[in-house]
């Protein structure tokens, strides 16, 4: 049973969803085209891969993590990054970053023709690893940050995940992601994916 996301605007203060534990991060910049938000991006992360829990996620999108504390950090020392949301096991919600703007999420990427996604998009980090499942919960709390994203961006029509924005160079959130349930709960607020992507439907020709 997929739970009915309400999609409300009124939701949101100046970019910032009201759901979210706020958890402001220096990482971001303005649009290029502040009106050309029309992509929303799903990956996965955790810090040191495979735990979760941690803070460390919050650390690194906010340049607070100590490199020293763990082996694997020795390899993105000095790694400068953000994302706009971040869901974590339990499906709580913070968020980074304003959606107006310009979140450092996908890195070199490209979708249908147009490179820098970031430029354009709305990242969202599951706290998980592209070869592992998600949680029920997190799927709760995408479902409705989508619903609501939709309710204030009008330009926003497609999910897609990092792998396809970036193949051979990323894999998240990878195959562990049901694709299939998160369209079915878009579907429920009148959202399709098709097969990442969602649309409009009263923008769909009558018939
Ligand atoms: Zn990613």
């Amino acid at each position: 049973m997929v739970t009915t996301p309400r999609a409300d605007a009124a939701a949101w203060s100046a970019g910032w969803w009201q759901q979210a534990r706020a958890c402001p991060s220096p990482n971001c910049e303005p649009r290029p085209d502040p009106q050309d938000i029309s992509l929303l991006v799903v990956h996965a992360i955790s810090l040191p891969p495979r735990v979760y829990g941690g803070g460390e996620v919050e650390a690194l999108f906010t340049n607070r993590l100590d490199w020293d504390a763990h082996p694997y950090f020795q390899g993105i020392r000095g790694l400068r990054v953000s994302s706009h949301f971040f869901i974590d096991r339990a499906g709580l919600v913070v968020q980074f970053v304003s959606i107006h703007e310009r979140a450092w999420h996908a890195g070199a990427s490209c979708w249908a023709g147009r490179d820098n996604c970031n430029d354009y998009s709305v990242g969202v980090e599951l706290e998980g690893m592209d070869d592992d499942c998600f949680t029920a919960q997190q799927y709760g709390s995408l479902l409705r940050l989508s619903a609501g994203l939709c309710a204030v961006l009008p330009q926003l029509r497609t999910v897609l995940g990092h792998e396809h924005i970036a193949p051979g160079r990323k894999l998240d959130p990878g195959p562990g992601f049901d694709w299939a349930t998160y369209a079915q709960g878009l579907a429920s607020v009148g959202l399709q994916v098709a097969p990442v992507a969602f649309e409009r439907p009263q923008e769909k020709p009558a018939s």
